[in-house]
């Protein structure tokens, strides 16, 4: 873990006169309640700061007894050092607060006064996991389930969707201060038959926190809604002895809640409440934020607060040009104009600092990196910091994607500790799974591989096949028969015996953690400087923070309940450990997690229609936004015009958020936006790229055109490449920039470095001249054919051993085992050795098992033939022989004898076989008859011929034969074969393998495998 020292606080601008007179005015009327409204830029946040400091500095006001609130908590921690160091007092409690934070120090307080334990917030993914353990019940028959006939089918219920549809209504209803009996009849008197039976396992839902309650020293546990909703009433009961505060500020009061906004009518009734905000800037509809809150400031007591309306009008620090676009967005917005400070300006100006990168995907990461790096560098400006530009998607998976891209470009990265979700993470994932399997669950060899290539362990992905290979080879010599997949299994010592039983997860979670030992490891390079060590131990601890919280509030769910909340959340917590700063990185953010912010350049990607906007409709099994509507007294009729106008509406109001995030992603931007979208293969530029790009589509460029460096070597690279097409007279400028280049050290840029241009390391022949050359009958062919190919291969040039490989590989195995085996023997053979090859058990297994079932019948039937013509059979039989410098050793399948004479048999399991000419100058079958009368055999010197038996063959004889070989002529070949290996060079013989070639790369008789200097 690094420690970092916070970043400094800067000092608070001066409020401008706009801001000032607002201060003024809030300070001569304390008691009357304002709403502040101002576009993106105007200083909003600043002036919750200013205010805070004006009360206390000022007003002397006890710091005390003012509070600024905020609706998330990230804004709060945003805002927190801020007003410390404005108002420069110390405080007593916190000054700055998230709604949520707020509500539990008022029940905390309450419970505390009543000698009760603190209360608990549960998160949504804790609430998911309640609610998907009651649909459970219901759907094995564990309690009786609502019927949820006309709102899904019972199966639907135990998708993760459906639940977190579920959740937003019962926290809709939390909101509205409805139970389950109200939801009940309001679904009743709406012809809703979702709400009706939604309000049954709200009931469950509510009996369960209760139940959960009711453990020794366990607080109240409520929901964030439900919390807030509580607060409220116990400060309506308790007034001002719970409420000390003189003056509440909230910031971006456009996303609160309505049960927020029950509680600040509450407060408000003994406080000085000041609401500041904009309509159009709303991004937390998705948590249940409620922008016409704003208007309900403005109405008289009891609905509203009788808010006087406040007016910001200036913008700071904004590129000429970025707000007239912002206007031109906000337009698009279908929310009121009152409360969303949207003002008439002039056109927009002819070149404002935004650009629009067009990319079918590929290259789109490259071009948004050269753009990044030129800013960094200061390009047309001052050089601007990495922590001043951010990257902004709309959706975690494109944030991710764009990341990984931006990564691999050299540019430097923020974690995505706040924009994705914990299990994703790579160092959390495979903890999971090693967590899950200690519990007992089985692992499939995609998992086991998975773990095994991950930084936790840090194989990597080839040396996974590797010991894949390793272990299949040990286990085969040693007579097994398990297959590659479960030997990996079986090889990954058993992580159960890390868990006790009876473990909780956060104690199972560090006791794998502590026995990978990777720990020092990862600290080490974290404080040397690597982004991603640091991003992973910070994964690391934000999960055992998770862990103990979950335990702390859910102290009798099994450990497998951790993990199953965990891998059920589909966006991160809203409350993961803190983080330190990242230094000077780029940021990562979703148009939600940006919100309050500003950055010099913003990138916004996935602007692709469908992509951003996604019209998709969010609710439509329960009506989340409908319960709303209908709460807030907007109900709809029940007649099909007024359904048909209710889908329209609610298609209208989808779009409506997604401009707002738009809106929001677009106006973080103080000096340039960069906004990048796909088209083609199916996608087409948002509706939004209209918006920005200028007319006739001015300021698009395809990203192919934005070609940058990231690096000198990458300008080697190009130089070397470029110069490469042209001629002597044409590359001089390239030649003079390399030279330049490796005078300055850079690496490849001196020919010296070039592959092929240092001399061979040795012309030594492979074979001294003393030396016994081993030669494998198999080979021989292949080194008469290209004796290049043939030596690359044995130096490891052939690749890992495939699918037919492996399956022949088992036929020479049953049929060693069988040498006189019937039909009926060699498939039992097969069937128990089946699982050897893992074929999956589907159609695609049961073709192979079929294919290789008649050739174990192929192989009876040639067997039965042999020994009907009066051969003894016998299986294989190795041999070592040594002619002249030659060691000839190898393998034969079968040798027959008859008479004293003995013949060798060769099986092939390829589905083609060769002619009978080609079999009578086979090499291979040659060899073996030169072993046969050299005395390789025990059994004789007599060789009656050879024959290759081709068991894959769909139909006709598989049988191919060599008639007794020439001994003289077999000699020769050999002794060929024995130069050719013992030449220093090895001959590329073009021929009609060279199409299948696996070296045909390294191969000088190619363009691809020619030297890199080659003329
Ligand atoms: S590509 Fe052709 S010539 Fe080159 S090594 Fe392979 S077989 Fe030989």
């Amino acid at each position: 873990m690094r420690l970092r020292l916070p970043a400094g606080v800067a000092r608070e601008p001066d409020p401008d006169p706009c801001q000032a007179s607002i201060i003024e005015r809030v300070g001569a009327n304390p008691g009357r309640p304002a709403l502040v409204v101002g576009p993106p830029g105007s200083g909003k946040t600043t002036l919750a700061v200013a205010l805070a400091r004006d009360a206390v500095n000022r007003r002397a006001i006890d710091a005390g007894s003012v509070l600024v609130l905020t609706p998330t908590r990230r804004a709060a921690e945003r805002l927190r050092d801020r007003v410390s160091a404005a108002v420069g007092v110390p405080t007593g409690g916190a000054i700055v607060r998230s709604v949520a934070s707020l509500a539990w120090s008022i029940l905390r307080a309450n419970a505390l006064e009543a000698g009760e334990p603190p209360p608990v917030l549960l998160t949504g993914a804790m609430q998911d996991e309640i609610l998907r353990d009651l649909l459970q019940g219901h759907r094995i028959g564990r309690a009786p389930g609502p019927s949820w006939d006309g709102v899904a089918a019972s199966e639907a219920t135990a998708l993760p969707g459906f639940c977190h549809e579920l959740r937003d209504l019962i926290m809709r209803a939390e909101e509205a201060d409805l139970g389950p009996e109200d939801l009940r009849a309001l679904g009743e008197r709406h012809g809703r038959a979702a709400w009706v039976a939604a309000a049954q396992v709200f009931g469950e839902y509510e009996a369960n926190l209760e139940l959960r309650r009711m453990a020794e020293d366990q607080g109240a546990l409520h929901d964030s809604a439900g919390m807030v909703s509580a607060a409220a009433d116990v400060l309506a009961a308790r007034g001002r002895e719970l409420a000390p505060w003189r003056l509440v500020v909230l910031d971006d009061a456009q996303d609160v809640t309505r049960a927020a906004w029950r509680l600040l009518k509450v407060i408000a009734r003994s406080a000085g409440v000041v609401l500041i905000g904009n309509a159009d800037q709303a991004v937390q509809g998705f948590r249940g934020a409620a922008p016409e809150v704003l208007a309900g400031a403005v109405l008289d007591a009891p609905e509203g607060l009788g808010a006087v309306v406040l007016r910001l009008t200036r913008t700071h620090g904004r590129a000429p040009g970025l707000a007239s676009l912002s206007r031109r967005i906000a337009e698009r917005i279908g929310t009121s104009r009152e409360f969303s400070s949207r003002t008439r300006g002039g056109g927009v100006p002819q070149d404002p600092p935004v650009e629009v990168i067009v990319s079918s995907g590929a290259g789109e990461a490259r071009a948004l990196a050269t753009r990044l790096r030129e800013a960094h560098r200061g390009g047309g400006g001052k050089p601007c910091a990495w922590s001043d530009m951010v990257v902004i998607a709309r959706n975690q998976a494109r944030v991710r994607e764009i990341r990984a891209g931006l990564i691999d470009e050299g540019i430097p990265c923020a974690s995505l500790g706040g924009a994705t979700a914990l299990h994703l993470e790579p160092a959390v994932a495979p903890l999971l799974r090693l967590a899950r399997r200690a519990l007992g669950a089985a692992w499939t060899t995609e998992q086991a591989e998975e773990v095994l290539a991950s930084r936790l362990v840090g194989l990597g992905a080839m040396s996974v096949r590797h010991l894949k290979r390793r272990l299949l080879e040990e286990e085969r010599s040693g007579g097994g028969t398990r297959s590659a997949g479960a030997l990996l299994v079986d090889a990954l010592e058993d992580p159960s015996r890390l868990a006790d039983r009876g473990a909780s997860a956060p104690e199972i979670l560090w006791a794998i953690w502590t026995s990978l030992g990777v720990a020092d490891g990862w600290r080490e390079a974290a404080l040397g400087g690597s982004s991603t060590d640091d991003a992973d131990l910070d994964a690391v601890v934000a999960l055992f923070d998770a862990a103990s919280r979950y335990v702390e509030r859910l102290p009798d769910a099994p450990p497998e309940s951790f993990f199953s909340y965990l891998e059920g959340q589909g966006f991160a917590d809203d409350s993961l450990a803190a983080r330190g700063g990242e230094g000077d990185v780029v940021a990562f953010e979703t148009p939600a997690s940006a919100a309050g912010r500003e950055w010099d350049i913003v990138a916004i990607v996935g602007l692709e229609e469908g992509t951003w906007p996604n019209l998709r409709l969010r609710d439509t099994v329960f009506g989340a936004a409908t319960l709303a509507e209908v709460v807030s007294g907007r109900e709809q009729g029940a007649s099909p015009r007024d359904q048909v106008e209710a889908a329209h509406a609610s298609r209208l109001a989808v779009l409506a958020d997604e401009t707002r995030a738009f809106y929001v992603a677009f106006t973080r931007a103080r000096g340039r936006v960069v906004a990048l979208c796909r088209e083609g293969d199916g996608d087409r530029p948002s509706r939004f790229v209209s918006l920005i790009d200028g007319p006739g589509q001015r300021r698009r460029r395809p990203a192919d055109d934005i070609q940058g460096l990231s690096s000198l070597r990458e300008a080697v690279v190009r130089l070397r490449r470029e110069a490469e097409g042209l001629s002597a007279d044409e590359r001089a400028g390239h030649v003079a920039m390399l030279a330049h280049l490796a005078e300055a050290g850079i690496t490849g840029a001196d020919p010296s470095e070039w592959h092929g241009v240092a001399p061979a390391s040795t012309d030594e022949p492979l074979w001294g001249e003393a030396q016994i050359v081993r030669v494998s009958p198999s080979k021989v062919q292949g080194i008469e054919s290209c004796p290049l190919k043939a030596v690359l291969e044995a130096s490891g040039g052939s690749g890992e051993a495939g699918e037919a490989q492996r399956r022949g590989l088992l036929v020479h195995d049953i049929a060693a085992d069988h040498p006189a085996g019937g039909a009926e023997e060699l498939k039992a053979a097969l069937a128990d050795r089946w699982s050897e090859l893992g074929y999956p058990d589907n159609w695609v297994g049961n073709r192979e098992r079929e294919r290789i079932d008649r050739m174990m019948e192929r192989l009876a039937e040639y067997t039965a033939e042999v020994r009907n013509e009066g051969w003894e059979v016998r299986a294989e039989r190795s041999f070592r022989v040594e002619v002249g410098r030659a060691l000839l050793s190898g393998r034969a399948d079968r040798v027959h004898l008859k008479d004293g004479e003995v013949r060798i048999a060769d099986l092939k399991t390829s589905s083609s076989r060769i002619s009978e000419a080609e079999a009578q100058r086979n090499a291979q079958l040659a060899m073996y008859q030169a072993a046969v009368t050299c005395g390789g055999f025990s059994e004789g010197t007599e060789a009656a011929g050879a024959e290759l038996v081709f068991l894959g063959l769909r139909s006709g004889n598989p049988v191919r034969k060599q008639d007794p070989i020439d001994r003289e002529g077999a000699m020769a070949r050999l002794n060929a074969v024995v130069e050719e290996l013992c030449k220093p060079a090895f001959e590329a013989r073009v021929g009609k393998d060279c199409w299948s070639c696996p070296v045909k790369r390294s191969c000088p008789a190619w363009p691809q495998g020619g030297q890199v200097s080659g003329p």
